[in-house]
């Protein structure tokens, strides 16, 4: 008979991996539970439009996996385990209707000239604003990668205070609160050095007009300058293979096509699950569950009180829609220098971004969707046969449930058949930026928000990162006030993955902070 494992993990997402890599490197038996024929949630890879084209199902960015402290404390490890990234100094960068684009790449003074190209004065600003980000990054990423709790965060508060003065804490705070419209109007001038930035609010879900997202266009544009991007070589898999062959070689298990149907308890206390096929499985210290805290109520049958209610009254972000892409050629860009870039935004206005995210939250179809285009064979070749690429649009934003279309045109209500004439409307956009792409296309996979959440039903209505990052469930309130450290009210019962704090994302923070709490470092 086999032991009975030190902490079973509901679903493999990438921060039950990280998570159950470091207890299993500090001597915890670990076994994970996954239903999904393969692990890795939203970090998987495979031909799903050709065969020898190799597509990220979704996450490919893998900068934040890079910088997290997880890759930090396990790097050598995982690199022996295959773990390699693809870098590129061409993050990211956006293409405007007037047929001008800004880019953002890993040298500053070239960014800085793009930036002078469109006002002085902002370049002026950038250049100050790229001296002064080492210290201003430090103070936020203290926040972003500290624990959620009264102790760590009064700490964290009194360092920062103490480095900066009560001017500099009181300013971090006010700029953690601040919409993007708000702060990239009080810096900037030009509209489009403003949509360029804006549009990383809109890969989670801050519209510009949303308190709280600030954050994230200053943080992208500046670490994109700072660092670049990286992408997994050969695809996003490489860092949950990697994790999970270091599960594996220190004793672990990963089950597939293992659905996990019920928490099970006694006197307050979780010691198993039962899987959808009716085995029950014991854990001596953890049950720890990566699932959306809906599905944390089904499992659990309610977790009593204020942390239930958090649970149930949990909400979602609008949805996602990837279209996969097989191409005999990158885009035909009007402005040809795009093909460097990892990323194209064609997100041309803080006006557009604000009125689709509108749209999607009313259940509409937006009549001109955020759209960001990968192109993940310019910085990794080996993806796709010799002299071909693979693309992928990533449509921001689509209601999970459709209730019309802000354009009138498309009439159909369900994704079954509203996805060939939204994705068609994509593509034209594309077609707009670079005219004759669709005679490139070889195959094509669209993935619509209710695929996401079929594929993995922590993407409740295709919702990218597990839930809103707005400021009432972000912080000490996400998942629950009390419970960001992901312990929850039932007794060894752990919440883990993008519901918890820190959020979504491939930085395996919440996977990360558990485990340290759990073996103490
Ligand atoms: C389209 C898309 C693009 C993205 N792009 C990026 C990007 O470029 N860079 C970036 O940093 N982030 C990106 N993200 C976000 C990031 O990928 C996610 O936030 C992150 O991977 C979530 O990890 P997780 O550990 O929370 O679990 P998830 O990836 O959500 O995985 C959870 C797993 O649990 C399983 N599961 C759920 N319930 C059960 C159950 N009852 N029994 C068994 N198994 C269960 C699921 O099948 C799934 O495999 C993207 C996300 C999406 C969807």
């Amino acid at each position: 008979m086999t032991p009975e494992p030190d902490a079973i993990f509901i679903g493999a997402g990438h921060n039950s991996l990280a998570c159950a890599c470091h207890l299993a490197a500090r001597g915890w038996k670990v076994a994970i539970y996954e239903q999904n024929a393969e692990p890795g949630g939203a970090v998987k890879t495979g031909e799903y439009t050709l065969p020898g084209f190799k597509h990220d199902w979704a996450a490919m960015n893998l900068s934040l996996f890079a910088g997290s402290a997880f890759h930090g404390d396990h790097a050598a490890e995982l690199a022996s385990y295959g773990l390699a990234f693809a870098p590129t100094a061409h993050p990211f960068a956006s293409v405007f209707p007037d047929g001008r684009w800004l880019g953002v790449s890993n040298d500053a003074a070239l960014t800085t000239a793009r930036v002078r190209g469109f006002s002085g004065a902002d370049a002026k600003t950038w250049t100050a604003l790229t001296r002064d980000f080492p210290n201003r990054a430090e103070a936020i990423l203290n926040v972003l990668g500290s624990p959620m709790n009264l102790r760590a965060f009064s700490s964290l508060g009194w360092k920062t205070w103490r480095k900066t003065g009560a001017g500099g804490a009181l300013d971090l705070a006010q700029f953690l609160m601040m919409s993007p419209r708000a702060w990239l109007d009080q810096t900037f001038e030009s509209d489009h050095v403003k949509a360029m930035l804006a549009a990383w609010g809109m890969h989670l879900d801050f519209a510009p007009d949303i308190a709280g997202g600030a954050v994230f266009p200053y943080l992208e544009g500046m670490a994109g300058q700072a660092f670049g991007m990286v992408l997994g070589a050969g695809g996003a898999s490489t860092m949950t293979n990697a994790m999970v062959k270091m599960i594996e070689t220190r004793g672990g298990q990963v089950h597939c096509n293992a659905e996990v149907t019920e928490i099970n308890q006694a006197a307050g206390r979780a010691f198993g699950i039962t899987l959808a096929n009716g085995t029950k499985i014991k854990a001596q210290k953890a049950v720890i569950a990566n699932v959306s805290p809906s599905a944390l109520t089904k499992l659990t049958g309610g977790t009593g009180g204020r942390h239930e209610k958090a649970m149930r009254d949990f909400q979602h972000a609008p949805g996602t829609m990837m279209i996969h892409l097989a191409m005999d050629a990158l885009p035909n860009w009007t402005a040809r220098e795009l093909k460097r870039f990892a990323y194209v935004h064609l997100a041309p206005s803080m006006d557009q971004m604000a009125r689709t995210y509108a749209q999607a939250k009313a259940g509409l179809l937006p009549d001109e969707p955020v759209i960001v285009c990968g192109q993940p064979t310019v910085v990794d070749p080996s993806r796709a046969p010799a002299g071909k690429h693979v693309l992928w649009l990533q449509i921001r934003m689509a209601p999970g449930q459709i209730k019309g279309d802000a354009k009138d045109e498309i009439t159909a209500t369900d994704w079954t058949d509203a996805a060939e004439p939204f994705a068609n409307r994509a593509l034209d956009i594309l077609e707009r930026y670079a005219p004759g792409t669709r005679k490139h296309i070889l195959g094509q996979h669209i993935v619509t928000p209710d695929m996401l959440e079929a594929d993995n039903p922590n993407l409740v209505g295709g919702d990218q990162v597990c839930g809103s990052h707005h400021l009432h469930q972000h912080f000490m309130n996400r998942p629950a006030r009390g419970y960001a450290d992901g312990t929850t009210p039932i007794k060894n019962l752990y919440h883990t993955g993008a519901a918890v704090w820190p959020g979504g994302g491939t930085g395996a923070g919440p996977g990360t902070m558990l485990a340290k709490k759990l073996v103490g470092k």
